[in-house]
């Protein structure tokens, strides 16, 4: 199978567009025409793990963090990342990431937190902006079906995992005057012209606009379509950390115990809030979360669950909410798991490993 194949399936299913301004998913090293003999997913590209591929043929690594970050202006193996990048080009390996763009999508690594610890209820935590954009037109209702069915088959219309081919269509009257040389599709030349149209809004996710503007004008009867393009500010299902409940409320001690079995980590950084003497709603985020302390906040929850929290975030949240710093990596250790799932959905004959390697930098004494 041909690496382009596997990176346009995951560019779709999990949207380079979803991806935070900073950042820098999709393929970082590798010829899109390479034929893959095996994957191998990790969290971090260490040079560990590039061994663990080239002893085992893999020649495709997938990993949730960019081992290419900030930008580079030489390659000499001067530090750990330019080391793994030579390494990579010289024994023909792939590196693709799936970071924050794997982070935003519904379903995504913050979900696996969720899922561990069995919250029900479960929404997004912080919605993405401009992550969805509506589309309105105006057509002959001869044709609304035709330009409808045309922009369904791109994906507009599709709300969340449960919904598709949603739209909203009015009826109303168009005016226009066909100029010298044009050829229109009703109406006369130099004369005023009143036609009934209707309107079609649907919406559809931003990184899909070029796909949609070529269905509509494929489709649509007019000469000069008109079209207006709004983004809209928030969708619940794309965005970053989850809020949900726990089937029952849990005293301190218990919920400390379920996290720490549940995550499976060795130590948890916490706080105290004197008037919570029970735990029921709960937000979590793989990773560094503290960008999500007050948002955790103006929902209620009790606890937060994520990692890299600084001495003063404590302070912060203090009296509202109870912070569980579980560590960077057993945060995120279950998101190999759900890379694994994603490319099974769509490859299952394609050889897919998980990495042997304790990519974790960090030590517990
Ligand atoms: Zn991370």
């Amino acid at each position: 199978m041909k690496l382009l194949e596997i990176t346009n399936y995951l560019d779709t299913r999990v949207p380079l567009s979803f991806q935070e301004d900073y950042d820098n998913c999709g393929l970082l090293i590798g010829d899109p025409n390479t034929e893959v003999n095996s994957v191998l997913i990790c969290l971090d590209c260490t040079e560990d793990v590039l061994d663990e591929a080239v002893k085992n043929k893999h020649n495709l690594i997938i990993s949730h963090h960019p081992i290419i970050f900030k930008g580079l202006k030489k390659i000499i193996g001067s530090n750990y990342v330019e080391k793994i990048i030579q390494k990579a080009i010289k024994r023909d390996i792939a590196i693709y990431a799936m970071h924050t763009n794997l982070d935003n999508i519904y379903g995504g690594v913050s979900f696996q937190i969720a899922n561990k610890l069995s919250l029900e209820k479960t929404q997004i935590l912080k919605q993405k902006t401009n992550a969805v954009t509506k589309l309105t037109t105006y057509c002959p209702p001869s044709h609304t079906n035709v330009v409808k069915n045309a922009l369904f088959a791109r994906g507009a219309g599709r709300l969340g995992q449960l919904y598709d081919r949603c739209s909203f269509t009015s009826t109303g009257m168009g005016s226009f005057r066909p100029l010298k040389g044009a050829s229109p599709f009703s109406g006369n030349i130099g004369k005023d012209a009143l036609f009934e149209e209707d309107k079609i809004e649907v919406v559809f996710c931003s990184y899909l606009k070029p796909k949609i503007l070529s269905a509509l004008l494929e489709a649509h009867p007019y000469q000069d379509v008109s079209y207006i393009f709004d983004k809209i500010n928030t969708d619940a299902q794309i965005g970053s950390g989850i809020i949900g409940e726990l089937k029952k409320d849990m005293g301190l001690d218990t919920f400390l115990k379920y996290v720490k079995f549940s995550m499976n980590c060795n130590t948890i950084r916490y706080n105290t809030v004197s008037n919570k003497k029970s735990i029921k709603k709960v937000a979590v985020c793989g990773g560094s979360g503290s960008f999500l302390l007050q948002d955790a906040i103006l929902q209620d929850a009790d606890a937060y669950i994520s990692s890299d929290f600084k001495y003063h975030d404590f302070f912060e949240a203090n009296h509202k909410v109870i912070i569980f710093d579980i560590g960077h990596y057993e945060s995120e250790y279950f998101t190999q798991q759900l890379i694994f799932d994603i490319l099974k959905e769509n490859f299952s004959k394609l050889a897919i490993h998980l990495t042997s390697v304790c990519t974790n930098p960090v030590l517990y004494y």
